[in-house]
């Protein structure tokens, strides 16, 4: 049975008032004071989990009523609440709300990604995408992310037999991206556009983004005055809102939000694990986002599958905390937690798993106090957990004469010691040596050792991984 918030007053008159107040915002419905509590007026306001810490604001922001709270589970598993600490849930991070209605507020927090989709005899399923689809609007959610590149176009083409063709357009949104990477004169940026419409039928896009935004590809913009094209796509009615998705750091973010306010939104990547890593550092990046007042879509929520996987001991703690939920549900509800989302993307590769995620998020709730502290404890076991401690420097890397990739082969290594995810670290180790030296060619020259500030045993490391990660 699903959760629901319940207010209990000191006075019927409060009750009365205080429905009148929550109705105008959400879906407060008055009802009886449950048997399970007491010491109460009789009559009580019954508010949706999604609206839980919305009411909590409004409700301490009132002084007309005296009230109580309580969390309501299964119809009579009653939890008394501090309303104070609910209404605090959005601000664990520090990071300050942005406005009630942005763009995206109405839409549900959990995306379908469409990077990762199923595949059958080396070509994505569609008819499994099919069900995953129809499970999903069926629950209530209605957002999709493409790509121009994802699959070489197939995503887009999927999309199009998927969805397009078996849903009301305006029933979804779709999200696709334009590929800076690939623009070589301005005539370009037209044709992905014509061809990302021509391969998914959409007619238009919902959300249209500038793809993966870095430093080098502000330059491309700039050169090819992308950011005039984007605003002219949303004047002709192709895009109904632009951004951009981003993987760089926070300094870079500030200034193309500073620079392009034009741009309506940003995606980014974030989740527990890189909310305050040095590389990733999605709080920082986050903070920037609201500090301009743009509305977030999350991708990688579990890291490329890193979150799910896990190792033991984080399957442990996660599982004496909740034997319920799935390792990939506390990965999702942290970043579904924080405010001024449009929506958290998730790569979903089948059923079970697409069954998964709208379990717990079709009547989202989000994490309470205990539940962070669970997410602390694994953030402090993955630190702890001990790696090769490269720094990505790459004074090794010139002098090599065998042009070994070694931070990348590091880093693909500690993704297997840190989150036990062999998949994703055999897949960057692939990417890491692809046109470049394997681990195993190694010729025990030490020219890197020598240049290694870290002082890492590099030849020894490069022999443990090719004996792990090369097939
Ligand atoms: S020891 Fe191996 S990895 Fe290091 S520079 Fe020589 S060939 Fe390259
Ligand atoms: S020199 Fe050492 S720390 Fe720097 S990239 Fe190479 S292995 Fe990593």
């Amino acid at each position: 049975m699903e959760t629901y918030y319940l207010y209990t007053f000191e006075s019927t008159h409060g009750a009365i008032y205080c429905h009148k107040l929550l109705r105008e915002q959400m879906d407060a419905v008055m009802m009886p004071v449950l048997r399970e509590i007491s010491a109460s007026c009789g009559m009580a306001v019954r508010v949706p989990a999604g609206d839980a810490v919305r009411s909590a604001e409004l409700m301490l922001a009132q002084d007309e009523a005296e009230f109580a709270l309580y969390r309501v589970e299964n119809g009579h598993d009653v939890t008394r609440l501090d309303p104070h600490e609910l209404a605090n849930a959005n601000n664990k991070t520090g990071v300050r709300n942005m406005s009630e209605n942005y763009l995206g507020c109405n839409i549900p927090k959990l995306g379908f990604g469409l990077m990762r989709l199923p595949q059958k005899d080396g070509v994505i399923d569609v008819e499994q995408v099919k069900k995953m689809a129809d499970h999903f609007m069926a629950k209530g959610f209605t957002y999709f992310d493409t790509a121009y590149v994802y699959g070489g176009g197939a995503s887009e083409l999927a999309a199009k037999e998927a969805i397009v063709e078996r849903f009301p357009r305006e029933s979804f949104q779709l999200a696709d991206k334009l590929p800076v990477i690939d623009i070589k004169k301005e005539e370009d940026m037209e044709a992905f556009v014509q061809t990302s419409l021509e391969r998914t039928g959409a007619g238009y896009f919902d959300f249209y983004l500038l793809h993966a935004m870095n430093a080098s590809k502000v330059e491309i913009c700039d050169k090819f005055n992308a950011w005039d094209f984007m605003v002219k796509l949303k004047e002709r009615g192709i895009a109904r809102h632009i951004g951009f998705s981003f993987h760089d750091k926070p300094e870079v973010l500030d200034d193309i939000l500073t620079k392009h306010p034009e741009l309506e939104f940003v995606q980014l990547q974030i989740n527990y694990a890189d909310w305050d890593s040095d590389n990733v550092q999605s709080r920082r990046c986050y903070e920037v986002a609201k500090k301009h007042n743009k509305p977030v879509t999350v991708m990688e929520p579990v890291k490329g599958g890193s979150l799910v996987t896990m190792t033991p001991a984080v399957r442990e703690t996660f599982q004496a905390a909740n034997p319920n939920a799935s390792i990939a549900s506390w990965a999702v509800r942290f970043v579904a937690s924080l405010p001024g989302l449009i929506t958290v993307l998730s790569g979903m590769s089948d059923l079970a798993q697409m069954e998964d995620n709208t379990s717990y998020m079709e009547h989202f709730v989000p994490l309470n106090d205990e539940e962070y502290k669970v997410i602390d404890k694994v953030v402090g076991l993955l630190r702890s957990t001990p790696t090769i401690p490269c720094t990505a420097c790459k004074y090794c890397v010139d002098g090599c004469p065998m042009q070994i990739n070694i931070p990348g082969i590091f880093a693909a290594y500690n993704t297997l010691l840190v989150y036990g995810n062999e998949r994703g670290a055999k897949s960057s180790y692939k990417m890491a040596t692809r046109d470049r030296g394997m681990a195993s060619s190694c010729v025990h020259c030490l020219q890197c050792e020598a240049q290694c500030p870290q002082q890492i045993n590099i030849t020894e490391r490069l022999h443990e991984i090719a004996g792990i990660l090369e097939e």
